[in-house]
């Protein structure tokens, strides 16, 4: 009875990992490595097992760090079942097939440049088809439902709180005379989020697989955020600007929308037009609105208050590329939501061209930006910023409002760990390298854990804890 460490090793993306018990093989996630292009090359690499020797697979969400190499998993020859929640079934739907015309864009355009230079042509990652054929792999479960998946071997998922359809993965193995539970946390959600409950507690485990991705750091008090928002808005309206939200897809957006519903009348948003301008992010709303048995106590009373969701009477959601182009028109009273996440790309680069460069319109940025992005330059308040090769003058207002973060943060993460009633042995994965450190060595400064961060290809023999 062992288990591998391979992915979010080195990093916050391509989580995976393999546990091997009597003769089955299964892996907990298969996410995509992001980053620089270079860093991303190591997705075409050959995986360090074999796909077709592979019993099961077991995905904790949806997000595509998780999730974005099980259709190449497929492609390179598991034809085996792919456990996951069923929401997240759902929204794989969507992200995989994004994620796969994405890659099969990539190659074009690599291909085009290797035509020229007399290179030979390369293959996408996976395409459309690989993504649909991963995807009918899925097999959705419930939450709270231990499930046999091989025999001696049953999962159990529980909430994560961090994306709908999130889940932490209690997980039992037996072989021989060997019992073991494992506990793969998965991406931990902040506690009191909108719409998503907070992260379940778990009692009891042997070995914890634990995220870290903001060990080192506190988030901005929720209440705080909410002022902060209201602040943002009632400032371009007294100023007739427009707002733009550069946002990601699944998560963020919904948040948003929701937000803006339940503060509708002290943000004066009747005021306001506001669109959700991202097909990608609709498909997504769409999904979050069909599993109201997933939300926390406010949000499923809201829902039954004004069955349906999100609640709000001006809102426009455009999925065509003419309909996006329309919103340019409009000088004053637009609020903006639309992709990407860190403006690398998206209909929110074509917003940013026609309202970055006007005093009296404002920027605000809710999510993550990673250096070298669009969006990091704006939060970094850069004068000038180049859009398809034209410079434009920031002259817009940019807020970077800090508390709406998925991810748990330091003390969230604690909060979580110190639920179990006896002492697990934990491993931190998912985060920075030195974030992974300092935090392992505060669970075992505050809560007297045995945690370590593994190295890529560190094999545990699980009988030995
Ligand atoms: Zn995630
Ligand atoms: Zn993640």
């Amino acid at each position: 009875m062992e288990l591998e460490f391979y992915g979010a090793i080195g990093g916050v993306t391509g989580s995976c990992h393999i546990i091997r018990c009597g003769q089955y093989q299964i892996l907990i996630d298969c996410g995509l490595i992001q980053g620089r292009r270079k860093e991303e090359q190591a997705n075409h690499e050959p995986f360090p097992f074999n796909p077709d020797e592979l019993d099961a697979v077991v995905l904790s969400h949806a997000h595509i760090d998780h999730s974005g190499r099980i259709p190449l998993l497929v492609k390179r020859g598991y034809s085996g079942p792919v456990y996951t929640q069923n929401a997240t079934r759902d929204l794989c739907a969507v992200l995989l097939r994004d994620s796969a015309s994405l890659a099969e864009r990539d190659a074009k355009y690599e291909n085009k440049k290797r035509a020229k230079n007399g290179m030979e042509a390369i293959e996408p990652l996976y395409t459309e088809a690989d993504a649909i054929t991963a995807w009918e792999q899925m097999q959705g479960l419930p939450y709270r439902q231990q499930t046999e998946i091989l025999p001696g071997i049953s999962i159990r998922y529980q909430d994560a709180g961090h994306i709908l359809g999130s889940c932490m993965v209690e997980m039992w193995l037996s072989e021989g005379n060997v019992r073991r539970k494992l506990v793969f946390s998965g991406d931990i959600g902040q506690y009191d989020t909108p719409i998503l409950n907070d992260p379940t507690s778990i009692e009891e485990a042997d070995l914890v697989l634990m995220e870290s991705t903001y060990g080192n750091r506190l988030h901005r008090d929720r209440q705080h955020t909410i002022e902060e928002i209201g602040e943002v808005i009632s400032s371009a309206r007294h100023e007739h600007g427009n707002i733009l939200i550069p946002a990601f897809s699944i998560g963020r957006s919904q948040e948003l929308l929701y937000l803006l519903g339940t503060h509708y009348d002290e943000w004066e948003l009747d005021r306001w037009q506001i669109f959700l301008d991202s097909p990608m992010a609709i498909e997504a709303s769409h999904i979050y609105w069909d599993y109201p048995h997933l939300y926390d106590e406010e949000a499923t009373k809201l829902r039954s208050q004004i069955n349906e969701m999100p609640h709000l009477r001006n809102l426009n959601l455009t999925h065509a590329v003419e309909e996006s182009m329309q919103i340019n028109e409009i000088k004053s009273g637009a609020i903006i939501i639309a992709g990407s996440g860190m403006c690398n790309g998206g209909r929110i680069v074509h917003h940013l061209k026609h309202n970055i460069s006007r005093h009296e319109c404002h920027v605000m940025i809710v999510g993550y930006q990673a250096n070298g992005t669009l969006g990091r330059r704006l939060v970094n308040r850069e004068d000038e910023i180049k859009i398809h090769g034209d410079f434009y003058k920031v002259n817009a207002h940019i807020h970077t409002v800090g508390g709406l973060s998925a991810h748990a943060d330091q003390k969230d993460l604690l909060h979580w760990a110190s639920g179990f009633s006896n002492k697990p042995r934990v491993f931190v994965v998912h985060g920075e390298a030195e974030v992974k450190q300092q935090f392992s060595q505060l669970l075992h400064d505050k809560l007297q854990l045995t945690a370590s961060v593994p190295q890529a290809g560190d094999i545990i023999e699980l009988d030995q804890i």
